[in-house]
Formats: C-alpha cells, sequence, structure tokens
C-alpha cells in the first residue's frame, strides 16, 4: 500500500479506537488541547507532561513564557494526550512518522509527575510508534529506568549538563550533575539510549568545563553528545547577571550580533564555540548529533534527510518513494493531478501545484511528504514555474 495514505488512515483508524476509550469530556478537552493545534518544529512535535518546574535554572526560557515554578500534571489522561495528538493535522503516527520531544516546559521525570510521563510514554509506544526522545535532569533510580525501558526501549534519553562546578548557582534546585551521571551510568548500563544535551552553552562557563564533562561522560559509559546555542532575552539576561561574574555577561552580550534584546528570545552566536567542543568531543570518540532529533533517529535506528545538518542515521534506508506514490496521495486529498509536476531528487522531492492547490494544500502536503519520506520537499505553485528545475 501507499506509505503516505497508510500512515494517514492509521492515524484515522488509531484516532477512532482511542476515542472509544475516552468520555466525550475528555474528547473535547483534549480537541481544543495544545498538542492538538501546535505546528511541528525542527525536532518535531513537544509533548508536556506537565507544567512548570521548581529547578529554577538561571537560563532557563520557561518562566519568561509565563510559566510557574511549582510543577503540575498536564490537565489530560494519558490517553487524551495521545488523543490530542492525533487531532493535530500535522501529525504523522507511526515509526517514520513526527519526532516527539518530551520536557520543554517542564521536568518530566520530576518525583511529581514522573509516573504520568512513563504513561505517556508507553501510550505513545503502543498506539503511534514514533522515534520519542525525553530530556532531563531528574535523578532517576533503576526502578524508574526499568519502567521507562518497559514503556520504551527505543526511547532517546538526553542529560542536560550546562556546567558542573557552577550547577548549585545555575541550577539551584536540580539534581546536582553527580545525581545525573549516577542516572546516566544504570541508563547506559540497561542499553538504553542516552545522549549528554550540553545546552544551553554559556560561552565562558561551559566551554572551559566541556573535558570534564566529557570525561564523567565516558565514565558513566556515554559517549554520544548534543550541543545546544543558548537564547537568552531582558528576562534571562537579567537572571544570568545575579549569578554569573561580568566578564561572562559581557561575552554572552557581545555574541548578540547587533540584536537588540528585548522580550523576544534569541539565539546568542556559538557556532565558533560549538565547533571547538566538537573537535574535543571527537577526539575523546564521542558520536556528536547535530541536533536532538538526530539522537532520536539513531535510537529509533530509522533515517532522515529532512534539514541540511543531515544525513542522520544510515541514508541508505531513507524510505523509497516513487512518482506513483506521490501522485496517488495528492489525489486522496483532493489535489487535481493535470498540471502537476514532481521530481524526485537524492535528497530533495520538488512538486509544482496549480497556485489554487498551491494555497489549499501547500502546507499539508509538504508536511506529510517531509515527515514520511524524510527528505526535504519544495512545494511551488505554477504560477512561478520559470526555470527547468522545480528547485
Ligand atoms: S530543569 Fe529545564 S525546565 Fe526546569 S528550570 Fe531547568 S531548564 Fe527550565
Ligand atoms: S536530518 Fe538530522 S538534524 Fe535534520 S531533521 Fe533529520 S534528524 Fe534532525
Amino acid at each position: 500500500m501507499n506509505i503516505f495514505i497508510e500512515a494517514l488512515e492509521n492515524k484515522s483508524r488509531i484516532k477512532d479506537q482511542i476515542s472509544m476509550l475516552l468520555s466525550n469530556e475528555v474528547i473535547k478537552l483534549a480537541e481544543s488541547d495544545w498538542h492538538a493545534k501546535r505546528r511541528p518544529r525542527h525536532c518535531g512535535l513537544t509533548i508536556h507532561t506537565g507544567m512548570g518546574c521548581p529547578y529554577q535554572c538561571s537560563y532557563c526560557y520557561i518562566y519568561s513564557m509565563g510559566f510557574p515554578k511549582k510543577i503540575s500534571l498536564y490537565p489530560l489522561p494519558t490517553l487524551g494526550i495521545i488523543y490530542a495528538i492525533l487531532s493535530n493535522p500535522y501529525f504523522i503516527p507511526g515509526r517514520n512518522g513526527t519526532f516527539l520531544a518530551i520536557g520543554s516546559i517542564t521536568e518530566p521525570f520530576h518525583p511529581r509527575i514522573i509516573e504520568y510521563t512513563i504513561s505517556v510514554i508507553r501510550d505513545i509506544s503502543n498506539y503511534l510508534g514514533n522515534p520519542t526522545q525525553v530530556s532531563t535532569k531528574a535523578y532517576l533510580n533503576k526502578e524508574h529506568i526499568d519502567d521507562i525501558k518497559n514503556a520504551n526501549p527505543k526511547i532517546s534519553i538526553l542529560y542536560t549538563i550546562t556546567t558542573i562546578n557552577h550547577s548549585h548557582i545555575l541550577e539551584p534546585y536540580a539534581p546536582s550533575p553527580q545525581k545525573r551521571f549516577e542516572s546516566i551510568k544504570i541508563l547506559t548500563g540497561k542499553n538504553i539510549h542516552t545522549s549528554l544535551f550540553i545546552r544551553p552553552i554559556i560561552p565562558g562557563l561551559t566551554d572551559l568545563e566541556n573535558q570534564n564533562i566529557l570525561m564523567q561522560g565516558i565514565a558513566s559509559n556515554v559517549k554520544r553528545v548534543v550541543y545546544g546555542s543558548l537564547r537568552v532575552n531582558e528576562d534571562i539576561l537579567a537572571r544570568l547577571s545575579k549569578t554569573l561574574n561580568h566578564r561572562i555577561i559581557s561575552g554572552i552580550l557581545n555574541r548578540l550580533g547587533g540584536q537588540g534584546i528585548g522580550k523576544k528570545q534569541i539565539y546568542i552566536y556559538s557556532t565558533d564555540i560549538k565547533k571547538r567542543l566538537v573537535k574535543e568531543a571527537m577526539e575523546l570518540g564521542y558520536k556528536i548529533y547535530p541536533s536532538a532529533c538526530s539522537a532520536n533517529v539513531d535510537s529509533t535506528g530509522v533515517s532522515c534527510y529532512m534539514c541540511r545538518m543531515g544525513p542522520c542515521g544510515d541514508i541508505s534506508k531513507l524510505p523509497t518513494i516513487n512518482e506513483s506514490d506521490l501522485l496517488e496521495l495528492m489525489e486522496y486529498l483532493g489535489i487535481k493531478l493535470g498540471k502537476v509536476s514532481v521530481e524526485i531528487g537524492d535528497r530533495m522531492i520538488g512538486i509544482i501545484l496549480r497556485k489554487i492547490d498551491y494555497k489549499k494544500y501547500g502546507y499539508e502536503l509538504r508536511n506529510i511528504i517531509k515527515t514520511i519520506s524524510k527528505r526535504d520537499v519544495v512545494i511551488r505553485s505554477d504560477i512561478n514555474k520559470n526555470s527547468e528545475s522545480i528547485w
């Protein structure tokens, strides 16, 4: 069967199946929930199992977004979250479906919500089967880790370490890096795909500790790493200024590249530092992932070339796509095929649609093809058809 249509029909079938297990009230809540509406981002769709975080890291962006310093469970039953995800028009279920990322506005393994998070991981694995990652700073004991492995043995766990020496100042209420390394050791001992998530890189601080963090990673049997940049706004800078010295704050300001600082969060320039840290990690034998989704691809055993940072995983295992699959999908969605052009390249797929179809279906079509084919997709309106090639 056509892999695109099969995924869409699976989505309706699973949604119907889950609706039978939920009350009308939960269905109504789930349909209007955030998970039902948000467009997936670069790393996929973020899944919230709680709201707020008591760890109060100085660089954290969630407090600028209005989330509280206390943590609460997400206000839906776990199957309600799955139903909400399936109600999202941009979500595609399955192994080659949308990447899922747990842990962006809370600490998903905080004791208050860990059981709930593990249930969500289990439900995702049982009903949807999508590649799933969790980023955390929590301490996980053996029992928790067994439960996580039972819920999804292919989960990708990212352990955030920004600093070891200054954690007590910058992450005052989070478990210490030593406790995190303890959990990493148990996770790796159980063959759970675990990576260091060295982010945000705080210039003048994280870079000076890179070797030490990597060495402690090796002592905990982890040899995978993802680096990530710092993003700031006036609120985050004010919090950092209370905990870091003037030299480090000036270094951050110098990396804004002339961008004014206000309420909007902006990434500071850190390509040069990242290159250095990556080199150090490679010299120690680490596998480097360009992004968190890349670790997710590795743990699930799929491949992806959706963006310029790829390819990730074994490129020879990218899903096979042919023109008839694409044309059938377009017909299935209601697009008239008369004036459609298709080009399939090694890592890109190009499509030209009539202007009216481009406006109505362009985003949806690109999202479905890009997600499942795991390639970049360019869709253009025939009104711009000046050149011979689509891209
Ligand atoms: S643990 Fe994560 S969510 Fe919680 S305060 Fe720190 S950065 Fe924010
Ligand atoms: S190519 Fe790699 S970095 Fe890019 S979206 Fe895919 S997994 Fe992520």
